[in-house]
């Protein structure tokens, strides 16, 4: 049995090379397949038409350890062409599918005969969370929910945003009547309230309701793996938008994209391991129209690249600065105001 991407598959890397091989078979690729005892050396199926002589192409047959860094069982590297994928890379580079996600899809429904009744991807959504020390009360968020319904004020505010009901009712966005708050609650993966962001009425004015960390938080991704929404919950083979702030996340959300905020410009560490522990690998960037935007969006792909991670980066060549303000500005148009996509 070998795990990738966290998920355990009831195969051996060897049988997994020997199936890739019996897909292409009159190809002759991975003609030669040698078992090394730590690796399988095979003729590498991507330089020289796949023809070369002696196989110059290593697979780890386990989970290595190399300078604190982890690679799973199934990890290839070219020593002759420099290929370097992890095993679901591999599948979908060799078998012609279109992304890393396809390849994975292809070895869970393959070796992972454990869920093969129910949605297999959904095993490892929830991974690696850390304890919570609090959380808001659920009445509290209840009746700041029903606050928000009798408020004609921020209800129309949320509109005005391009934010409709059933993304209230979704989210369970909520009003503090007092300050004059509209408030977004931050869930962890387990689905519970870690904190508020709020904004203000009377003008573009930001507050975090609890004294909190939320660096750790990335705000709507566990309605993403969870979502009551009319388009269901995401699939790995779904495009996750990441914008900045939760406002913009949530207008995307409006116009039937699966999105999430970091809530900054942004990714702290404990937000990429979020983003990993999830099955989710294709990402669409909309941070902001300007230099903290474009930095973070750099940062965001230089850290989660390596690890797998595909990005489209959009821009919008307007002096409109957020994704909402697109959205609000062009409404059912604002998709032909970007760029690269
Ligand atoms: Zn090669």
């Amino acid at each position: 049995m070998i795990t990738v991407w966290s998920t355990p598959l009831i195969a051996s890397v060897e049988q997994v090379v020997s199936d890739l091989k019996l897909e292409r078979f009159e190809e002759g690729l991975l003609r030669e397949i040698n078992n090394t005892g730590s690796d399988l050396m095979c003729t590498c199926p991507f330089h020289k038409g796949g023809r070369e002589n002696k196989p110059s192409c290593g697979v780890l047959l386990r989970e290595k350890l190399v300078k604190e860094r982890k690679y799973e069982a199934g990890t290839v590297h070219c020593y002759t062409c420099g290929y370097t994928a992890d095993l679901p890379q591999f599948v979908a580079d060799f078998l012609g599918l279109t992304s890393p996600v396809q390849g994975f899809k292809w070895l869970v429904a393959r070796y992972n005969y454990n869920s093969s009744s129910r949605e297999p991807i959904e095993l490892n959504l929830y991974r690696g969370q850390a304890p919570q020390a609090s959380y808001m009360d659920e009445a509290e968020v209840e009746r700041f929910y029903q606050e928000l319904l009798k408020s004609k004020a921020a209800c129309e505010y949320l509109h005005k945003r391009a934010l409709s009901d059933w993304l209230i009712d979704a989210f369970k966005l909520g009003f503090d009547p007092e300050d004059g708050v509209v408030l977004f609650p931050v869930r962890d993966m387990s689905g519970k309230v870690v904190f508020y962001k709020g904004r203000s009425l009377k003008g573009k004015h930001f507050y975090n309701a609890k004294d909190i960390d939320k660096t750790s938080q990335i705000f709507g991704l566990y309605e993403l793996c969870n979502g009551r929404f009319p388009y269901g919950a995401a699939t790995p083979e779904d495009e996750i938008w990441i914008a900045e702030s939760e406002i913009d996340a949530l207008s995307l959300m409006e116009y039937g994209k699966y999105a999430v905020a970091i809530m900054g410009s942004h990714i702290s560490e404990a937000q990429c391991k979020e983003l990993e522990s999830t099955p989710f690998r294709r990402f669409v960037l909309v941070l902001d129209n300007d230099e903290a935007g474009r930095k973070g969006a750099a940062q965001i792909k230089r850290l989660l690249i390596p690890k797998g991670f595909r990005f489209t980066n959009l821009r919008w060549d307007t002096d409109l600065k957020d994704i909402n303000d697109l959205v609000t500005h062009y409404r059912g148009s604002w998709m032909d105001y970007l760029t690269g996509y």
